[in-house]
């Protein structure tokens, strides 16, 4: 490590090191960059205990844009990277399915992701049947189903190669916790380690994920970012052999279930008023008994028999404004890019957002796809981007 760097990245996970990843391979920044991480094994970062799913699903252009970019970045990553962009993508899709609540939005959002480009299908209960006959429709009106690209991967995998690719074109890694930052007149000149060592930088990247509050906190900043727990359950069934070809569902009241393996993987984000800042581990199974089981039981018949073999709990960086991502600087710091708050869709979205944050620090400004509406700047304005089709 030395003792300067042209861009420090406070957190190395997936989204810090595929901005790492992205400045690496830019033609015309020729700047060094270090990623500061304090937890190289990654155990307990949102990236290795989220469910790494994608979908083009989403309400917001620039959502469904982002994820456009991030499906072509995942399909054609073992093409260019070789066995190190063989990162698992199961392209199974997504099956969000409304009751006759929430039909009409369902419709409207179909019809902003056709227009631009995402391959999806309106389905009836009968054409839902047809195509899943493990599955109830008891309750649906209408449901939409990915025809491409959505799915999910191996977060570990897509990790590993972001740091490998970055480390290979002389990213600098130090495994050490950042404990403040050196801020004059509206610049970060350097950012001090919980061991006393001082570096000083260009610029730095907030990507401290659930923690980015803390971060922002040294520069005199505040974010409205604050981990919230998310639990995941695993199941085995003992007639899965029944549940053929199942994308990752969606009941009408949230409920998400998908296969791993031999096992399905499910869970569900509590009702608002039972969500609190929470940074702990524990598994709490109230939710598995009292909401998610009934629900499946309800949705597969097959699931009226099934036995929990593990849970595990993880935390969004979830930003109480409207959930969606935070990104670039916030006045009056100039040098201090945020790359933040994004809830429950931050790894599929990290090629998209490695590459406009690279942008931001290289050239000042969004190159490829326009995300200026989830700058950080609407902080201080209140004005909000709100995105419906987030769970
Ligand atoms: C249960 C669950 C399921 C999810 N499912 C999905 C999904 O299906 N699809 C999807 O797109 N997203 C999903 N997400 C969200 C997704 O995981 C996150 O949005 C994404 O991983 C965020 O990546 P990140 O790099 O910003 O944060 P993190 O992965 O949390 O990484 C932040 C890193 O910063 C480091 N750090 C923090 N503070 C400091 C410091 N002071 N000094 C040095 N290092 C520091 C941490 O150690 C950590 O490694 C899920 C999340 C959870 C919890």
């Amino acid at each position: 490590m030395r003792a300067s760097y042209d861009v420090v990245i406070i957190g190395g996970a997936a989204i810090g090191s595929s901005i790492a990843f992205f400045l690496s391979r830019s033609t015309t920044f020729p700047g060094s960059v270090l990623v500061i991480e304090k937890d190289p094994s990654y155990t307990k970062c949102s990236t290795t205990l989220s469910l790494a799913s994608i979908r083009q699903q989403f309400s917001t252009p620039v959502n469904i844009l982002a994820s456009a970019f991030s499906i072509d970045f995942i399909k054609k990553a073992r093409a260019k990277f070789g066995t190190l962009g063989d990162i698992g993508f199961d392209e199974s899709g997504y099956l969000i399915t409304a009751s006759s609540h929430g039909a009409t939005a369902l419709r409207a959002n179909y019809k902003i992701q056709q227009s631009l480009g995402t391959e999806s299908a309106l389905l009836s209960p009968e054409q839902i049947t047809q195509r899943f006959p493990w599955m109830s429709t008891k309750g649906i009106e209408l449901a939409c189903l990915g025809l491409s690209g959505e799915g999910w991967f191996d977060p570990y995998s897509l990790l590993n190669l972001y740091i490998s690719e970055a480390k290979s074109r002389g990213v600098h890694y130090v495994a050490a916790e950042v404990s403040d930052l050196d801020v004059s007149n509206g610049q970060v000149k350097g950012v001090r380690l919980v061991d006393g060592r001082k570096i000083s930088c260009g610029c730095a990247v907030n990507a401290a994920g659930p923690a980015a509050n803390s971060i922002a906190t040294m520069a005199g900043q505040t974010l409205p970012v604050e981990p919230r727990k998310r639990i995941v359950y695993v199941f085995d069934c003992r007639e899965k052999a029944k549940i053929t070809n199942s994308p990752l569902f969606f009941d009408p009241n949230g409920v998400f279930c998908r296969p791993e393996g031999n096992y399905f993987l499910t869970g569900v984000s509590p009702p608002e008023d039972q969500d609190p800042t929470c940074d702990d581990f524990d598994v709490s199974y109230d939710l598995f008994e009292n909401i998610i089981w009934p629900t499946l039981a309800n949705r597969v018949p097959a699931f009226e028999a099934i036995k929990l073999v593990n849970a595990w709990a993880g935390h969004y960086a979830y930003n109480t404004l409207d959930q969606n991502a935070l990104l670039g600087p916030l006045p009056p710091v100039s040098n201090l890019y945020f790359a933040n708050g994004f809830s429950g869709h931050g790894i599929q979205q990290s090629p998209a957002i490695g590459r406009a944050i690279a942008e931001l620090i290289t050239t000042g400004d969004f190159m490829s796809i326009d995300f200026s509406e989830l700058s950080a700047e609407r902080i201080l304005t209140g004005h909000t981007v709100r995105e419906t089709n987030i769970f």
